[in-house]
C-alpha cells in the first residue's frame, strides 16, 4: 500500500522533473522537493527573450534555444498545459503566431523542392515519388502489422520480443482506436519487435523500405537525434510514429507563443512545491532505507533526509556523484549521448531567413559539424529578426568536431547559402539524446533498468527511460509515477 506521506526528492527542473511533481500531486503525494541547479526550470526548453523590429517597430518576441514544436501525439505534454493553464497554437497557425513553415536548400543557396513533383519535373524524380510513396504506405502497414505493440512509449520487453507500456496511439489515426490510445496500457508478445534493436538503416533495408529514410531524416537527424547508421530503429519509430511523421510531413505541428519554456514555467507556478532554484544535487547516499541528498546553494552544502529519490537527469553522471552499487556503475556506464550545437544569430541588414530551412546535404557522419537546419519563428517580421541555426559534433566511429569549429563551419555554412550571420546572441552545446547503442539496447539495457527500479528507493525517470522530446520525457514520468508509486 503507497504511503502518500513519504517525502521524495527529484532532482531536476526540466520537463522530467516538473511532470514527475504534477503525477505526484495527482496521486495525493504532498511531500516532495524539487531541486534544480539553475535559476529557470524547463531544462532544454530554454526560450530567452529578445528585441526584434516589426514594420520599424521595436517588439519583444520568445526564440528556442531548445524545445520547439510538438504535435497530435503530445498527450502528457497536453496534461501539462492543462495543469499549467498555457496552450500551443497551430498545427493552423494564425498571423502574428511563431509557424513551422520550411523549405529545403541546397549547399550553393539555391532551394530544393525534393518532395513537389511538378516543380523541377523529371521521370526520374518521378519514379523516385513514387518509389516513396509506395514505401512510405508499406511502412505504414507493417507498423501496424508485424510490429504491432512498437508506439507504446518506452522499450519494455522490446529486446525480448514484448511489449508493455503506455499506448501513444491518437484513436482514428493510423488504426488507432478508442481501446488502443493514450492512455491505456497495452501489453503483448511480438518476436518481431526485437528487430527495433537494429540501426534504423538496417532496420528499413530488412524491410524493403530504404527510400523512407529521406522523408525521417529532416525530423531525426536536424534535431540532433544522431545517424541512422548507428540509432536503434525503436528510438525513431517510438518518436517519429507512424502518426507523428506524417503530421511532420504535412506540416501540422504546434509550437507555443511565449515559447516552450513557459510550459513548464506555468506548470511550476501551479505546484504545492515549486522547484528550489540555484540548488544543485552534488551528493546522494542511500544507507538503511533512507536517502541523504546534498545540495549545494550559494557556495554552501547541506543535507536533507527522504524517503525516496527520483533522478530526471543524466544518470551517467548520477553514477558518479551518488553511491552507486555495481549494477547501477556497469548499466549508467553504457549511455551515450549527442553532442548537439545550436546559436541564435542576427544577420546582415535584411538577410536574415524568413523561413525555416533543412540543408539535407548536411545531414551525413562526412559532414559532421555542418549547419543542418535553420529555424525562423516570425516569419512576418522584418528581414532583420534572428533565427537559430544547429549542428551534429558526434557520430559513432567518426572523429567529434569541436565546439568552436562546429560554430565556425556552421558560420561559413549560412554565408554559403545567403544567410551572413552578423552576432551570435546565444551559444550552447548540449548534452542530448541520451541512448544505448544497438548493440545494448539487443541485450536488453532497458530491462535491466527496469529491473533495478525502486532499488535503494530509486527512481530513473527522464529521457533517457523513452526518448529525448518533451512528449516521451514527461509521458516516462506519467509511467513511473502511476507504477511505483
Ligand atoms: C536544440 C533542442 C531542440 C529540441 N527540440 C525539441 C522539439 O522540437 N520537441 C520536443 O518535444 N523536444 C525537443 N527537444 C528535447 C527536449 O527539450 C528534451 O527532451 C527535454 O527537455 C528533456 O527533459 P528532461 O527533464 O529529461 O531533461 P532536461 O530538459 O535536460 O532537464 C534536466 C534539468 O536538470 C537540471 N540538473 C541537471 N543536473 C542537476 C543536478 N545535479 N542538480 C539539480 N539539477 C540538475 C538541469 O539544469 C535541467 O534543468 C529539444 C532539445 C534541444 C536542446
Amino acid at each position: 500500500m503507497a504511503d502518500k506521506n513519504e517525502r521524495i526528492c527529484i532532482i531536476g527542473g526540466g520537463p522530467a522533473g516538473l511532470s514527475c511533481a504534477m503525477y505526484l500531486e495527482k496521486k495525493g503525494y504532498t511531500d516532495y522537493v524539487i531541486y534544480e541547479k539553475l535559476n529557470k526550470v524547463g531544462g532544454k526548453c530554454w526560450s530567452p527573450k529578445l528585441k526584434v523590429k516589426h514594420n520599424g517597430v521595436e517588439e519583444e518576441r520568445s526564440f528556442e534555444t531548445g524545445a520547439i514544436m510538438g504535435a497530435i501525439t503530445y498527450h502528457a505534454v497536453s496534461e501539462m498545459e492543462e495543469f499549467g493553464g498555457y496552450y500551443h497554437k497551430g498545427p493552423d497557425f494564425k498571423r502574428g503566431e511563431p509557424n513551422m513553415r520550411r523549405e529545403f536548400r541546397n549547399l550553393d543557396g539555391t532551394v530544393d523542392h525534393p518532395f513537389e513533383p511538378k516543380v523541377n519535373f523529371s521521370i526520374g524524380k518521378m519514379l523516385k515519388l513514387l518509389k516513396l510513396k509506395k514505401q512510405m504506405k508499406k511502412l505504414n502497414e507493417l507498423m501496424q502489422t508485424k510490429y504491432v505493440g512498437y508506439d507504446c512509449y518506452g522499450h519494455l520487453g522490446v529486446a525480448k520480443g514484448e511489449y508493455y507500456g503506455i499506448s501513444k496511439g491518437v484513436d482514428g489515426y493510423c488504426g488507432a482506436t478508442k481501446e488502443n490510445s493514450f492512455p491505456n496500457y497495452i501489453k503483448g508478445t511480438n518476436p518481431n519487435l526485437k528487430d527495433l534493436a537494429l540501426p534504423f538503416s538496417e532496420f528499413c533495408k530488412l524491410n524493403g523500405v530504404e527510400e523512407v529514410q529521406r522523408i525521417w531524416i529532416a525530423p531525426f537527424t536536424s534535431f540532433g537525434y544522431g545517424f541512422f547508421d548507428e540509432i536503434p530503429a525503436a528510438l525513431v519509430m517510438k518518436y517519429l510514429d507512424v502518426t507523428t511523421a506524417l503530421e511532420f510531413v504535412n506540416m501540422k505541428l504546434w509550437t507555443w507563443q511565449d515559447g516552450t519554456q513557459e510550459i513548464y514555467e506555468c506548470v511550476n507556478r501551479k505546484l504545492m512545491h515549486p522547484a528550489v532554484l540555484e540548488t544543485e544535487v552534488v551528493r546522494v547516499e542511500r544507507p538503511d532505507g533512507k536517502v541523504n541528498v546534498t545540495v549545494r546553494k550559494n557556495g554552501e552544502e547541506s543535507t536533507e533526509t527522504f524517503d525516496k529519490l527520483i533522478v530526471t537527469t543524466p544518470l551517467d553522471y548520477f553514477k558518479d556523484y551518488a553511491d552507486a552499487t555495481q549494477e547501477e556503475k556497469t548499466l549508467f556506464g553504457k549511455i551515450v549521448h549527442e553532442r548537439y550545437c545550436d546559436y541564435i544569430a542576427t544577420f546582415e541588414p535584411g538577410k536574415s531567413p524568413n523561413i525555416s530551412g533543412y540543408m539535407v546535404d548536411n545531414m551525413v557522419p562526412e559532414r559532421l559539424g555542418h549547419a543542418m537546419v535553420y529555424y525562423n519563428r516570425w516569419q512576418h517580421l522584418d528581414r532583420d529578426c534572428p533565427a537559430t541555426v544547429y549542428a551534429l559534433a558526434n557520430h559513432t566511429g567518426t572523429p567529434d568536431v569541436d565546439y568552436d569549429t562546429v560554430m565556425k563551419t556552421m558560420d561559413e555554412d549560412m554565408k554559403k547559402v545567403g544567410f551572413p550571420i552578423k552576432e551570435k546572441l546565444f551559444a550552447q552545446e548540449v548534452y542530448y539524446c541520451p541512448h544505448v547503442s544497438a548493440k545494448d539496447y539487443a541485450d536488453g539495457w532497458y530491462d535491466k533498468l527496469e529491473a533495478i527500479q525502486g532499488t535503494l528507493n530509486t527512481y530513473y525517470a527522464g529521457e533517457i527511460i523513452s526518448f529525448g522530446d518533451m512528449e516521451d520525457t514527461c509521458a516516462a514520468s506519467k509511467d513511473i509515477i502511476g507504477r511505483f508509486f
